[in-house]
């Protein structure tokens, strides 16, 4: 039986999932990722900062979808080694799974500058950084957003939606 294994739970890796058990009833499927969560719609977070969805609206798949589609899925244990020779992965957590066709859909990361004192600095990437920012903000007298793209907009919006008095430092270019 062919067996694949898909690295990633994001938007990606979760509906190419799903997909594939769509075609193939049989295909052995194990799908790990680095967030603990549920698959979640990421380009939704704003809504979960800004308060007008809750985590749970913005969730992409139930952890029974799993089960009742024979999908093994380990969240929280990252990928840390592909062993092309022997065709395994190997999890942070040493959990060793062979395969026949390995997907990456690991997506990316959040670029945090190497400020001095950025390690106070809170990412808006993934649920857990929704949640501490949503935590901080209930703590703070007022917010500092660092970039003026896309998500710094959207960030600065949700937490002057708390309440929040919010400076927005975006740089500047010709
Ligand atoms: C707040 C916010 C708003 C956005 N709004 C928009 C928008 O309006 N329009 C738009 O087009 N895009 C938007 N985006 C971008 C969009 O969310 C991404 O393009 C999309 O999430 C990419 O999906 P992905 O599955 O490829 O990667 P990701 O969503 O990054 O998912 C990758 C997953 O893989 C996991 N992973 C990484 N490495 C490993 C490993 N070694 N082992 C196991 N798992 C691993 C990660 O933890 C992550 O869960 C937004 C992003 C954010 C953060």
């Amino acid at each position: 039986m062919m067996r694949l294994v898909v690295v990633g739970n994001g938007m990606a890796g979760s509906r190419l999932v799903s997909e594939v058990r769509d075609r193939d009833p049989h295909i052995k499927i194990t799908v790990f990722g680095a967030e603990s969560r549920q698959p979640y719609n990421r380009v939704l977070l704003s809504n979960v900062l800004a308060g007008s969805s809750r985590p749970e609206q913005v969730r992409l798949i139930d952890s029974t979808w799993y089960g009742a589609h024979r999908v093994e899925a380990a969240f929280g244990d990252a990928v840390a080694h592909i062993d092309r020779e022997t065709r395994h992965v190997v999890t942070e957590g040493g959990r060793r799974e062979p395969y026949d066709l390995l997907v990456l859909a690991t997506g990316s990361d959040a670029i945090v500058p190497p400020i001095p004192g950025v390690e106070r600095a809170i990412p808006f990437r993934t649920l857990d950084d929704c949640e501490r920012i949503i935590e901080a903000a209930q703590q703070a007298r007022n917010a500092v957003v660092v970039g003026g793209g896309l998500l710094g907009i959207e960030a600065a919006r949700g937490l002057a939606g708390r309440g929040l008095p919010v400076t927005l430092l975006a740089r500047v270019t010709n």
